[in-house]
């Protein structure tokens, strides 16, 4: 067999997640010799060998490479004979403009957890252990190269023995940047409010848990960040945190040991259990079983309850089964209400010392601030709700390379998206911008990822909203960089992003079904019910709902009440004395509102889907006053009667959709003493059928037959699965988002797509 010299470059995620040790140990049992080293976007690999192997070595790669590794492409060519006389890693070599992806912070893997109750261990309950395939990641990395000096363990001087361990290629932890042990790494305390030392390592433990067990509320730093910690189990303790945090309803992330602990409380599919025990192990929602021994208030009025599993060895010891102890754990943000979760040890200590009673802290500094991922369930695959930790920054991979794109995002669950070559970085959720807290870390994190991946914005893609600050931003940053800019209409850039998630090419026509809560549209009036036709470059509204005012603005929203009279009142129907929302307002309330809509002050029109779930709900008793978003939305889906299937009428008047025979029947229903659980199902089932029977519509006016679902409404399972249901059996076949969230933490994506596209065509 002739003996050739190959050069092998492999594309991916292939840094920071063992693939060097990996190809190391594959040089050895092939007898090969030569080198592998981490170039610019991924790793490459020279060896002297015959086809015959080389073929073998190709197909091991493929197969066998580390769990965290994503190869996106292998190249092999023949170079100049060369002969090695051994196989070595070698330095790598980086120019200033090279990028590497960036591995996500990882959950502690199988070994180590095995290793971390292991009397024998060096590591034995070490709540730092990790490993080339486990650990923080993104959370700890100050720059790259991805390399111990360039994170927050910095200040920690490996001992000899982690050293051995870091500099031996054959190690499952060579070259993990956080390796650590009890002798060098870092440690944890307990302190109380005042910042009193309680506690240190084990002892810390062990009275943290006691005080969980005794009803108190911690503060605990993890990887991305400061949970609050309480028992799920103990009213008294999730309430008083619900009325410290100032947060009544809002459902709060729970943490229990294992998965059967969690299937103590949930029904938990195949899928939900491989999504929980996945190296992202994000929240999982899961319908929440009855009769459990769980507080009502972790979840009010929830058909679900969002788990998840101790992702660090930190949140294995504090859960760790015991009589006595809490078997699940209230997991929620270490917050204020909607500012950004705090990381900083200082500003922890300052802003959440009057809600809890001690703080559980660690001496391994948290670079980068992250949230819990939050997915569901749908038709048996992950769903994402949030996109953050496990998650971030992992690029969305395209079909082709595109210019270097900032698209800023919108004013909620705000996340921002950066562009290059064939790689779309969406940004960890950031969350609501109007606060301050919230806006000044987002200007941050964009500089952050835009020197992480050498990314220099070519041009600016924002919502066309004038006063979102992501807008302001944008111009800002458009006017002193001299970039051209594009504004993106809000439900053009969820269109955008649901095609181009699932791989559709930039000027392929879809029909999009944008059901939303709010976006500005170009006619001044407030979008989220519509039905656009187009692609990346341009759209048109084919159908949309009537608009119906808004009275107040903000103040609708907050209050269904108001929105379910406004929207009868748009309809021609009466305020009846005996109706719900009629009832949840007083007299001059009522006056006001009257005035209000026949007067059209400070009423703008919407044609929001959001408003219309928050119409239905408050009109057949369910809610007439919200403490956060979709609350409404969210409690008339959790009581709908799964068997239940009724439906109502609808017409099209040109391309309004008036809901006219609807509400009307809707009304008759309530006079009936129909039961809520039936109405929300038939109303549920009625926007089913009317969006199947629109897609026909737009097929036969259009011959347009791809249909995408994209919008915040869209986080409504029962909805999404009837209508993805009827619309497969009747020929249609739906794309749905999969890596990014319906709801707003798509639209970044959505409007640099766009961006892109026409920022393209501009140049030709
Ligand atoms: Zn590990
Ligand atoms: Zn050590
Ligand atoms: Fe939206």
């Amino acid at each position: 067999m002739s003996l050739q010299t190959y050069h092998i470059h492999i594309n991916g995620i292939v840094q920071g997640v063992g693939f060097r040790p990996f190809i190391y140990n594959l040089a050895l049992a092939h007898h090969l010799k030569g080198w592998v080293r981490n170039s610019a976007n991924g790793v490459d690999i020279e060896i002297t060998t015959d086809q015959n192997t080389l073929e073998k070595v190709v197909n091991q790669i493929q197969n066998a490479a580390p769990p965290l590794a994503q190869i996106d492409s292998i190249t092999t060519e023949k170079i100049n004979h060369q002969s090695f006389d051994a196989f070595n890693i070698v330095e790598s070599k980086n120019k200033a403009s090279d990028f590497i992806p960036i591995s996500p912070d990882v959950a502690i893997c199988s070994q180590c957890q095995q290793e971390l109750f292991d009397p024998q261990d060096r590591r034995f309950r070490y709540p730092f252990i990790n490993c080339t395939n486990c650990g923080p990641r993104f959370s700890i990395i100050k720059d790259i190269p991805y390399d111990r000096p360039l994170t927050t363990m910095a200040g920690f001087e490996m001992c000899p023995d982690c050293r051995l361990e870091y500099e031996d290629p054959t190690d499952r932890r060579f070259h993990a940047q956080p390796v650590a042990c009890p002798v060098c790494g870092p440690q944890v305390w307990l302190e109380d409010s005042a910042g009193q030392n309680l506690a240190e390592k084990e002892e810390a433990f062990r009275k943290a848990r006691q005080m969980l067990a005794d009803g108190k509320i911690l503060a605990i730093k993890g990887l991305g960040g400061f949970h609050l910690a309480c028992d799920a189990a103990n009213a008294e303790a999730v309430d008083t945190l619900r009325q410290r945090k100032n947060r009544p309803a809002k459902p709060f992330a729970l943490m229990a040991y294992d998965l059967d602990s969690i299937a103590n409380f949930v029904q938990m599919t195949a899928a939900a259990e491989k999504l929980l025990t996945s190296p992202q192990a994000p929240i999982v929602l899961m319908p929440k079983k009855s009769n459990i021994l769980l507080a009502d208030s972790v979840a009010p009025s929830q058909a679900n309850l969002g788990f998840m599993l101790p992702y660090t060895p930190l949140h294995l010891l504090l859960l760790e089964p015991e009589p006595g102890y809490p078997s699940a754990l209230v997991m929620t943000s270490g917050n204020l209400s909607e500012e950004p979760v705090l990381h900083e040890d200082q500003a922890a200590r300052e802003k959440l010392a009057p809600i809890v009673d001690g703080f559980l802290m660690h001496d391994r500094p948290i670079h980068r601030r992250i949230d819990d991922s939050v997915y569901a369930i749908v038709m048996d695959e992950p769903y994402p709700v949030r996109r953050a930790r496990g998650y971030a920054p992992n690029p969305i991979r395209l079909t082709e390379a595109l210019p270097q794109i900032l698209a800023v995002g919108p004013q909620m669950k705000n996340t921002f998206c950066l562009t290059r070559d064939k790689y779309a970085f969406i940004s960890h959720h950031i969350g609501e911008m109007d606060n301050w807290e919230t806006f000044s870390d987002y200007k941050k994190a964009v500089r952050d990822y835009e020197d992480l991946f050498r990314i220099h914005p070519q041009a600016v893609g924002y919502d066309l909203h004038p006063d979102y600050v992501s807008t302001a931003y944008a111009l800002e940053r458009a006017s002193a960089e001299g970039l051209p800019r594009y504004a993106i209409q809000h439900h053009h850039a969820h269109l955008a992003a649901v095609m181009i998630e699932n791989g559709l090419s930039s000027a392929q026509n879809v029909a999009g079904l944008i059901f939303d809560g709010t976006g500005y549209g170009p006619d001044g009036t407030i979008w989220g019910g519509e039905v656009l036709i187009g692609n990346c470059y341009q759209v048109s509204r084919f159908a949309h709902l009537k608009a119906v005012p808004l009275p107040g603005g903000d103040a609708a929203i907050r209050k269904p009440s108001r929105m379910a009279l406004s929207t009868l009142w748009a309809y021609d129907l009466p305020w009846e004395d005996d109706l719900a929302p009629v009832q949840a307002l007083t007299e001059t309330e009522l006056l006001v509102l009257k005035n209000q809509l026949e007067k059209g002050i400070n009423a703008p029109l919407t044609s929001s889907m959001g408003r219309l779930f928050d119409s239905i709900a408050a009109l057949i008793g369910v809610r007439q006053s919200i403490s956060y978003e979709a609350q409404a939305a969210i409690e008339l889906e959790a009581l709908a009667d799964k068997n239940e299937l009724g439906y109502y009428a609808w017409q099209m008047d040109s391309d309004r959709i008036n809901i006219k025979p609807m509400l009307t029947a809707i009304l008759a229903d309530i006079k009936h003493h129909e039961t809520a659980p039936v109405i929300s199902a038939r109303f549920h089932n009625t926007l089913a059928l009317m969006s199947l029977e629109i897609a026909k519509a737009v097929n036969q006016q259009h011959q347009i037959d791809q249909i995408v679902l994209s919008g915040g409404v869209w986080q409504n399972q029962l909805l999404l699965e009837k209508t993805y249901q009827i619309m497969e059996e009747h020929g249609f076949h739906p794309l749905i988002h999969r890596q990014l969230p319906p709801n707003d933490g798509c639209v970044a994506f959505g409007q640099a797509m766009v961006t892109a596209y026409r920022y393209m065509k501009d140049k030709e």
